[in-house]
């Protein structure tokens, strides 16, 4: 498993909703800068679908629960949780890599082939449904069961949703929980668009922090 640097999720983004500058860590860390672009990646989505805002929603700075919920034993860790102002319940997804048994030591990093295990908690809502893209625009997984696509599991215990996936090539992998109590929009072309889509539909999102494979 891959140890990464939580410190964006503890520290940052409590900064940024607050509008403080971030040290020269941030800009430094790998890990911290991978997150950063995430996070300022979901932010602009949202930022498009705040100008046709739905009735019961609060769009613009505060929809960021900047909820960072560390992935307990996994390392890798979960990232931020999109959520109305009065949530039900909290939704998360956490992604760790299970290393293929062919693995060397020559890289600590995921590579093809390693397993992406993907678990959701989907904050008591009807549908849910794991989708994963590999560099924003390839839709390399789907689960909402029994229905999945190119997934090796995939499964719904109550409040939990499972999903695992074969790493297919190098990339960076970003993985998203939809929630809804009414039906899910098909995905779009892209993350950007797909995320849009959700939240216009009035689903509530929450992504894991990218996985990159070398
Ligand atoms: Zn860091």
């Amino acid at each position: 498993l891959t140890k990464r640097c939580q410190r964006f999720e503890q520290e940052a983004l409590l900064l940024l909703e607050q509008g403080l500058p971030l040290d020269a860590h941030f800009y430094d860390c790998a890990d911290c800068r991978e997150a950063r672009e995430a996070y300022l990646r979901i932010q602009s989505g949202l930022r498009g679908a705040s100008e046709t805002p739905r009735p019961g929603w609060e769009w613009g700075r505060r929809s960021w629960a900047g909820a960072a919920i560390a992935a307990g034993t996994a390392g890798v860790a979960v990232a931020f949780a999109l959520t109305r102002p009065r949530a039900p319940a909290p939704l998360s997804v956490t992604a760790e890599i299970v290393r293929a048994e062919r693995s060397t030591l020559r890289s600590s990093s995921p590579q093809p082939g390693d397993e992406l295990k993907l678990t959701a908690v989907t904050g008591g809502a009807r549908y849910a449904e794991l989708r994963v893209y590999r560099e924003d625009r390839q839709l390399v997984l789907r689960c909402f069961p029994p229905e999945s696509a190119g997934a090796i599991s995939c499964s719904r215990a109550g409040d939990q949703l499972q999903a695992s996936l074969r790493l297919p090539s190098p990339g960076a992998f970003q993985a998203l929980v939809a929630a809804s109590d009414v039906p899910l929009p098909a995905p779009a072309p892209t993350l950007a668009e797909d995320t849009e889509s959700l939240l216009r539909a009035g689903a509530r999102i929450a992504v894991a922090l990218p996985i990159r494979a070398y």
